[in-house]
């Protein structure tokens, strides 16, 4: 048996009563995987732990490269199982407690870092705000969102090591906050420094819906005066809306993004001939060629390059980011391994 030090021992991250929840949560078959995804990892050493890690970092470029978004959620969701639980700052009077800064210490915090930062940049090439793509990273999704809220319950995100990590990652799963975010930086781009508040804001106040004021002075959205009943998909709780969005002849029943704040449902129609079209600002604004002004690369969007492409599809970006990525992985192998060695001479 191994003499594991101290750090070793959050790595049982996840606690039975968590377990309990996740079960809870989602699928039964992805959770069965999820459970078996994490067993596998803190079940295999150092070594294989750091070979899993770059399989997962070069199987993410690339799904990135041959757009399978599908591959993207379930790498994901396999970088998730393998999360530990973000840890207090060691507070500076802790000088007398054994220091854990050997090198096994180091390289299991580096793999760590490596596998928050997959999940971000796998992330970022996800829309959350979709209800399909959001429900195919469960129970990943749910589990980060509980580790969090669980560390926050003892103290400030600002504390844990690694906290701008778990900041950038806490910021992505909380749409609420993106969205908002989003909202913001626009209206302060477009307007000055005018704020989506008060009376402005989106609401669904008294079960009926009604867009912010940025997305009321959009073309495309008009109130129809007539209601269409939404349903919570958790909790059944109705919302009237009558305000829908209209883009080359489809016609979307506009709904709030971050869909049922109180139980964290998602408004959907019975009637699946009814389109629900979510109230994201940057999502709606449509630029003079017809696109998202965000992916047009006439109109300067950030989703596109300097060869007048959208990023993700632009094969010179893709293989810029390709080899970046595959240097630092070689160069972090090599480091791995370096420290693996000398792991093996402290046994
Ligand atoms: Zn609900
Ligand atoms: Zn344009
Ligand atoms: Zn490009």
């Amino acid at each position: 048996m191994l003499q594991r030090p101290l750090g070793f021992a959050s790595d049982a991250f996840l606690a039975s009563d968590l377990h309990q929840e996740i079960s809870k949560l989602g699928e039964e078959k992805a959770v069965r995987r999820f459970h078996r995804d994490g067993a596998a990892f803190s079940n295999s050493n150092l070594e294989e732990r750091a070979l899993r890690v770059d399989g997962l970092e070069e199987r993410l470029v690339n799904a990135v490269a041959s757009e399978s978004w599908d591959k993207v959620c379930s790498l994901i969701r396999e970088a998730a199982a393998a999360l530990a639980a973000p840890r207090q700052k060691a507070a500076l009077n802790e000088a007398a407690a054994p220091m854990p800064e050997d090198a096994q210490e180091r390289l299991r915090a580096n793999l760590q870092g490596r596998l928050r930062k997959l999940i971000f940049q796998g992330l970022g090439y996800l829309d959350l705000s979709d209800v399909g793509t959001a429900s195919q990273l469960e129970p990943a999704l749910s589990v980060m969102k509980l580790l969090i809220e669980r560390f926050k319950v003892r103290g400030q995100l600002e504390e844990a090591r690694a906290a701008k990590q778990w900041l950038r990652l806490h910021g992505l799963l909380t749409a609420d906050a993106a969205t908002q975010a989003e909202a913001n930086v626009e209206s302060c781009r477009s307007e000055g420094n005018n704020y989506v508040t008060g009376a402005d804001r989106g609401s669904s106040n008294s079960g009926v819906y009604s867009p912010n004021v940025k997305l009321k002075s959009n073309p495309l959205v008009r109130n129809t005066e007539q209601h269409v009943i939404l349903k919570c998909n958790k909790c059944g709780l109705e919302l009237r809306s009558s305000w829908v969005f209209e883009h080359r002849g489809k016609v979307g029943t506009l709904v709030p993004a971050n869909g049922h704040r109180a139980c964290g449902g998602k408004y959907v129609h019975i009637d699946s001939k009814i389109q629900v079209t979510l109230d994201i600002g940057s999502n709606l604004d449509i630029c003079p060629h017809g696109r998202q002004t965000k992916m047009c690369a006439k109109c300067g969007g950030r989703g596109t390059c300097a060869h007048m492409k959208q990023i993700h599809t632009c094969p010179p970006c893709l293989a810029e980011r390709r080899k970046a990525r595959s240097d630092a992985n070689r160069e972090r192998r090599r480091k791995d391994l370096r420290y693996a060695r000398r792991c093996a001479k402290l046994r």
